[in-house]
């Protein structure tokens, strides 16, 4: 949607908005926000608002501590669970620094740093999201925990699916945003869903991604449930992915599409998977961004574990699907919900960028190497990151990923997880006490 001030500040008359959340990100992908009333929307417009960064995760400055928010007209949106007299919407905002230059390390303004990158070379990058989320019980204090009582599994149907309609009025909540709803359906494990929106251009895509989560779990809530996007809430399920769905325009025209190649794919994109797999490491930081995401890349869950690519594979990293509207398109199946999406789809982007510019060929597909024998297959894959700290080390062996975040969000990544995963590492877990306490 295209909206401008004027129009804004029409509609929140004409709809009778009273408060307006100013929403803005933080480094791990957090959406936060601070309200003003429509009274105050003007001066929001203009770009007056102004909020204390000095305690936001990731948000390195020197001397000043407030900052300026802009907010992007095109991402107004009324909440439609909020009371209809009165009503509440939401901006989503770029975040700039009191001397009115952009903050370089706003997750917003990195993806579309990059994004304009690729644009000077003609490239536009679309981008479709497979959020998948558990929907759990909460205790009687209201607190989220594991339990289901569903044992429901793929595309299952009512009595046998208990989120039928916690996710029928998610669906209708996300329609009347202007999200459109391709499908949704019961995923593999008990209590696990999946709502497919249509796809995008890249910026759009990653505020769809947040707006998304958001809507989910709030709605969840009013059901009285626990809606969790973790990628590995329970050791004996599936985990939860993002797949993220990825293609290229150029002059208007799909560049991914060749029907004369045997898999409908171009040389750009090969290209693309060939970056994308060179720089999957550091990619992985930003994709599977917590100690949890590695437990989801196990095998036996359709979730990848080496850096390769298949037609028709689940456990493979990348997927190539039908072409769809004459659109052709990639299917990256490590990502998952826990991501910033604005980090995850900058990174992929820039990688696969990389591939295009310096014509980085991908080894031969699985079902190729499979077809021709084993051993080959082996000599050409390498592992996934299988630990957090893992990915930490292939971004700090990568320079160019570490120019697309820019050089002191970088450093503050790198302490932040290093810090995450050695915590985690000290801690006794449940597990172990199982194993040794009594034996030992
Ligand atoms: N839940 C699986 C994962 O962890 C994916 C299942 C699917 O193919 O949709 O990625
Ligand atoms: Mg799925
Ligand atoms: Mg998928």
């Amino acid at each position: 949607r295209t909206y401008t001030k004027d129009d804004i500040i029409q509609i929140v008359e004409e709809e009778d908005v009273e408060f307006i959340r100013l929403q803005f990100t933080d480094m791990l992908g957090t959406l936060k926000n601070i309200a003003i009333t429509a009274s105050q929307l003007p001066k929001a417009l203009e770009y007056a608002c102004t909020f204390d960064g000095s305690c936001m995760e990731g948000f390195i400055w020197l001397e000043e501590e407030d900052m300026y928010l802009h907010p992007d007209p095109s991402t107004f949106e009324i909440f439609p669970w909020r009371p209809q007299q009165g009503k509440v919407a939401r901006l989503l905002c770029d975040v700039y620094k009191c001397d009115g230059t952009p903050f370089e390390s706003d997750s917003r303004q990195i993806l579309k740093r990059t994004i304009k990158r690729a644009q000077e070379k003609g490239y536009t990058m679309e981008v479709g999201s497979e959020c998948e989320f558990f929907l759990f019980h909460m205790d009687e204090e209201g607190n989220p925990t594991t339990v289901t009582h569903e044992c429901a599994g793929y595309f299952d149907i009512d009595p046998m699916d208990f989120g039928e309609n916690t996710r029928r009025d998610i669906v209708l909540t996300l329609e009347e945003m202007g999200f459109v709803i391709e499908s949704s359906h019961h995923e593999v494990a008990p209590a696990q869903h999946e709502i497919v929106f249509r796809h995008s251009e890249a910026l759009s895509a990653a505020d769809d991604i947040l707006t998304f989560k958001m809507v989910v779990r709030t709605i969840a809530k009013k059901h009285g449930l626990h809606a969790t996007f973790m990628p590995k809430p329970k050791s004996e399920s599936a985990g939860s992915g993002m797949h993220l769905n990825l293609t290229l325009q150029k002059e208007g025209r799909n560049l991914f599409f060749d029907e004369k190649d045997p898999y409908g794919l171009s040389r750009e994109a090969y290209y693309f998977i060939g970056g994308l797999m060179k720089h999957i490491g550091a990619v992985s930081l930003f994709t599977n961004p917590i100690v949890n995401s590695y437990k989801r890349l196990i095998p036996g869950f359709d979730a990848p574990i080496y850096a390769n690519w298949s037609v028709k594979k689940k456990s493979a990293l990348i997927r190539i699907p039908f072409e769809k509207e004459g659109k052709k398109w990639i299917e990256l199946r490590s990502p998952d919900a826990s991501a910033n999406p604005y980090l995850a789809l900058a990174v992929c982007l820039a990688a696969g960028m990389d591939g295009i510019e310096r014509k980085i060929l991908p080894p031969s597909c699985i079902d190729e190497q499979e077809y021709r024998g084993r051993s080959q297959k082996l000599e050409e894959t390498c592992r996934l990151p299988k630990s957090l700290l893992e990915a930490v080390e292939a971004f700090e062996q990568d320079e160019l990923m570490q120019s697309v975040i820019g050089k002191e969000l970088s450093q503050k990544y790198i302490q932040t997880k290093k810090k995450e995963y050695r915590e985690y590492c000290a801690q006794v877990t449940a597990w172990e006490l199982e194993q040794y306490l009594y034996r030992i």
